[in-house]
């Protein structure tokens, strides 16, 4: 197999640079070593876009960039400057391809004087940077929020950049589709295990066979280092820190009108957030750790994370807690500020893109750079006449009118069956995201949010597991979570009674 370019890793930076690559007339594949697009760190993400007072937090609690050590003002700046036109380039591209969102004002609070003191703070940088907000005073924060804790003395408010909550997994799904649309070639489940050299060009080595490729743009997130060693491309190295996430039910959607917070010193902001689906998500306790495939869950930072959460929104109980998970974000230990976006030294066909936190937010200006840096390396970059920015979600069951839904019904009586109760997803959504790419159970709870509700796919899974097997000719005891041996059932029922009689004679 040839092209041109050849990016590896289809998470939000891969998927990204692929849509970007996608407005020209080149021959692009994008590698995927997981059988869906997102599949890495990029589902586990928060998926925020913000910009304004809230990007100000992350530089009064520094303590990454403080653990880390080796920031500079340069690369604070140019990090600074990146995610300021992300925010702006994001904008249209919501709309652009149809992802859901919901956009809220954001409030910080202090409730007692250490507290104030990081406000203060928060307040000084704002208004250095020049941005909106306003200074509330306890009467003023319950009118706004009255849930959140009594004990609260002082806020800060941003209701004109707020905070788009957007989730991580609908942005890399939309940016692929388009991409996709666009002529981008996605080689899914294709790991890359090694490269070697034939003359000008590069021979990346993958379990479905060597690819012949000019450029090669190594967009594997907490896996970079990996990859870039085995192309001997590699001259930085990573630092992980594992961040926990809690997700409540949609009941407690009504608690608060916005994204709540309590800046409460180095690593520990309090926060509760409210997303477009109706969930609240609660996250922010990170620790260092060594593997960047650590996903492991710890109780008592659990404990102390919701504890944090209560702290903003006493009301919240853990009864409401439906799904907890946990993941690293990385950083590069050079400097925690630098995003590494760059031409390998020994190798000047070879990008790596590195993205720390945050990511999607500046991934539109990286991909641009990114065109612009193999353009001043030879590749010819001529724009397509017919590049098409706009893609169309799956439509949505549960937030369309009666009439949409009888229509929708008329045309395809499987969006009549629903199959998710917690959700409300129809058979039509669920056959719908098989036919655009969904081979897996996680696959299908991305694209239509089936599994997602209070029952976690306790009532929907096994309906899920039949319609994938059936829409993909294969057996149900061959479709997995998310790849791999992940696979949902063991054996049929009938293998295991002959099993255990062959073992019992
Ligand atoms: C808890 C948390 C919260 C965050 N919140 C935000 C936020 O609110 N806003 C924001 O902008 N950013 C946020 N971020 C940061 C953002 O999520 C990341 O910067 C972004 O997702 C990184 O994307 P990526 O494509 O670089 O990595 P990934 O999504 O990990 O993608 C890398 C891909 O490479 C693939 N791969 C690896 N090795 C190989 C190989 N050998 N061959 C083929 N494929 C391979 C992997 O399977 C994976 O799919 C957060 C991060 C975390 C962890």
């Amino acid at each position: 197999m040839e092209t041109q370019v050849l990016i590896i890793g289809g998470g939000a930076a891969g998927c990204m640079m692929a849509r970007e690559l996608s407005r020209y007339k080149v021959d692009v594949t994008l590698v995927e070593k997981r059988p869906d697009v997102g599949f890495g760190v990029s589902k586990a993400s928060n998926g925020y876009l913000y910009w304004g007072m809230s990007w100000n937090v992350s530089i009064v609690l520094k303590s990454i960039v403080e653990q880390i050590g080796g920031a500079t003002k340069e690369a604070e700046h140019k990090k600074e400057e990146m995610n300021r036109r992300g925010y702006e380039l994001w904008k249209p591209l919501l709309t652009e391809l149809d992802i859901p969102h919901l956009w809220t004002p954001v409030m910080q609070l202090a409730t007692n004087p250490a507290e104030l003191r990081l406000l203060d703070m928060l307040e000084k940088e704002t208004v250095a940077r020049n941005m909106p907000y306003r200074r509330l005073n306890k009467e003023e924060i319950l009118e706004l929020e009255p849930n959140v804790t009594d004990k609260v003395i002082a806020g800060l408010y941003d209701d004109s950049h707020g905070w788009y909550n957007v989730y991580p997994w609908e942005q890399v799904i939309a940016v692929a589709e388009n991409a996709r649309q666009n002529g981008i070639k996605f080689m899914l489940d294709t790991e890359v295990i090694g490269f070697s050299k034939n003359g000008g060009f590069q021979i990346v080595e993958t379990t479905r066979g060597p690819i012949k490729t000019e450029f090669v743009i190594n967009a594997t997130g907490a896996d970079a280092v990996h990859v870039a060693r085995l192309a001997d491309a590699c001259d930085f190295s990573l630092q992980h820190f594992k961040a926990h996430t809690i997700i409540t039910d949609k009941k407690t959607r009504n608690l608060v009108n916005g994204s709540v917070a309590i800046l409460a010193g180095p690593g520990r902001l309090k926060s509760v957030n409210p997303v477009q689906s109706g969930n609240l998500l609660i996250s922010s306790i990170y620790t260092p750790t060594d593997s960047p495939h650590d996903l492991g869950t710890d109780k008592a930072l659990m404990e102390e994370l919701f504890g944090m959460a209560q702290d903003v929104l006493p009301p919240l109980s853990k009864k409401d807690v439906i799904a907890y998970f946990a993941v690293s974000r990385v950083y590069s230990a050079r400097n925690p500020d630098e995003y590494i976006i760059e031409f390998a030294p020994k190798n000047p066909r070879f990008i790596n893109m590195v993205l720390r936190m945050p990511g999607f937010i500046p991934m539109p200006v990286i991909a641009r750079n990114v065109v612009g840096m193999l353009s001043d390396h030879g590749l010819q970059m001529t724009k397509k006449d017919d590049f098409n920015p706009y893609r169309k979600r799956i439509p949505r069951f549960a937030d369309l009118s009666s009439e949409e839904r009888s229509k929708l019904i008329k045309q395809d009586p499987r969006y009549g069956h629903v199959v998710c109760r917690c959700e409300t997803v129809t058979e039509g959504e669920i056959v719908e995201a098989i036919r655009r790419g969904a081979n897996t159970v996680d696959g299908v709870k991305f694209r239509t949010r089936a599994g997602m509700g209070r029952c976690q796919a306790g009532f929907c899974g096994p309906r899920v597991v039949e319609i994938i097997a059936r829409e993909l000719n294969i057996k149900p005891t061959e479709v997995t979570k998310n790849g791999g041996n992940s696979w949902e059932l063991l054996c049929e029922s009938k293998e295991l009674l002959t099993t255990r009689k062959a073992v019992l004679a």
